[in-house]
């Protein structure tokens, strides 16, 4: 086992670990999100015939050239028609947007560039270039062609995209199962006023909507006093039921902190414990086979910061997202820092772009790993490495977006 290691190396051991879920058939709408494991080929053209792009007049050829022209209009056809009608000159049939045109359609004229002149007679004012206002079929996919490929994250246009192609479901990876345990004495885990010496459970409800967040499925938040066999029990029932199990608390060197033990007492192979980082240095990291089990620092900023940098990424790896670390932006920094030497620390910032459109970045104010709402105020993590001593007033330094910050 590592200790002692650097959050790069903890993220190369992760990364290193974990393999990528099998893969499943999921719905359009279960699959929002989710990671495309096959090439998807459209099944027809898209659109599948040629229509008007609309509302108007289908005119043959022989009509094309003169403006102004009297038409007879011989039929109407509605989107979701099939009609058998063919177009001959000194003749147009009204036609509705979407609507398939006839054969021998040469253009469509809109309703704007023409003027009735009796109920059956339409006035052509001004004419249509050959094939104006005709959906081509085939024009937005060929029956055939690839549609998308396998390794895009799949957004709402995209599953439309899949619709309008033929495909109901699609083949992504399994959304990873996790489960949280949420261990201490002093937990308070029902509601109503507070015994004394307890605290309410800040780190369940975290880690469950970060998991919810992530794209991940919660399968429960489970409590386990600081006793080893109830640990024990807690961490056997999550081997059974999830791909990801997250503890959180009990990872230090307290007299009551039974987690890393626990964890090599059921043959969880722990890869790494603590890491050179503030907040979360603590962290202990195993796998049990394929499970990838995560020991997260009690206090809840370090909880959160420990989820957002290494279980998401773990989480995107399950899925089989790309990801090639943290994705940082240079912002200025508008106030100094204390900073321990030797430490990577993750501060909670606030950072918007100045009137010339520079990042700028400041703290969400006192930063110690017990002042949660520095984190709930929080739009960025301010990565200050380890080997920076002072961090300095108009100093660049490195900003990663929290998920849910909309980056300016
Ligand atoms: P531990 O990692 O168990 O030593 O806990 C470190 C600190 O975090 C202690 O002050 C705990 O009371 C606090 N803590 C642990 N778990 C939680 C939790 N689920 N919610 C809020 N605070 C917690
Ligand atoms: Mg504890």
């Amino acid at each position: 086992m590592e200790t002692f290691i650097t959050p790069a190396e903890a993220h190369a051991i992760i990364h290193a670990q974990i393999r990528t879920l099998p893969t499943v058939k999921a719905t359009l709408l279960a699959a929002l999100g989710r990671f495309l494991q096959e090439d998807i080929i459209a099944q027809e053209d898209v659109p599948p015939f040629d229509n008007s792009a609309m509302d108007g007049f289908a005119l043959c050829v022989a009509d094309l050239s003169a403006a102004p022209v009297t038409l007879k209009i011989t039929g109407e056809i509605a989107a979701g028609d099939t009609p058998a009608m063919s177009l001959t000159q000194g003749s147009c049939v009204r036609i509705m947007t979407g609507a398939p045109v006839p054969d021998n359609t040469a253009a469509v004229v809109p309703v704007e560039w023409t003027r009735m002149e009796t109920d059956s007679d339409v006035r052509v004012t001004r004419m249509p270039a050959a094939g104006q206002f005709v959906r081509a079929a085939g024009r937005d996919l060929r029956r055939g062609a690839t549609v998308l490929e396998k390794g895009v994250r799949l957004t709402p246009p995209a599953l439309g995209l899949l619709a309008t192609a033929g495909h109901r479901s699609v083949r992504v990876s399994a959304v990873p199962r996790v489960t949280i345990v949420v261990t201490g004495d002093e937990l308070f885990m029902e509601s109503g006023s507070l015994p004394p010496g307890k605290i309410r459970d800040a780190n369940g409800p975290a880690l469950a909507a970060q998991v919810q967040y992530a794209g991940g499925s919660l399968v429960a938040v489970h409590h386990a006093r600081d006793d080893k066999a109830e640990v024990a029990d807690r961490l056997d029932q999550a081997l059974h039921e999830s791909d990801v199990i997250l503890f959180s608390g009990g990872v230090s060197v307290g007299n009551f902190d039974y987690v890393n033990e626990v964890f090599d007492a059921a043959g969880v192979k722990r890869h790494f414990w603590r890491v050179k980082q503030r907040p979360g240095g603590p962290l202990s990291f195993g796998m049990c086979g394929a499970q990838a089990v995560f020991g997260l620092p009690g206090n809840p900023v370090s909880s959160f910061v420990c989820f957002e940098q290494y279980v998401r990424p773990a989480m995107q790896r399950l899925m089989a997202a790309q990801w090639t670390g943290p994705e940082l932006h240079r912002a200025v920094l508008r106030e100094a820092l204390a900073k321990t030497k030797g430490l990577h620390h993750f501060i909670r910032g606030i950072a918007c772009r100045d009137v010339a459109g520079q990042l700028e970045v400041r703290t969400t104010g006192p930063q110690a790993s017990n002042l949660y709402s520095s984190a709930a105020a929080a739009n960025c993590l301010i990565h200050l490495p380890q080997e920076l001593e002072h961090p300095f007033a108009g100093q660049e330094v490195d900003i990663e977006w929290l998920p849910w910050a909309v980056p300016y």
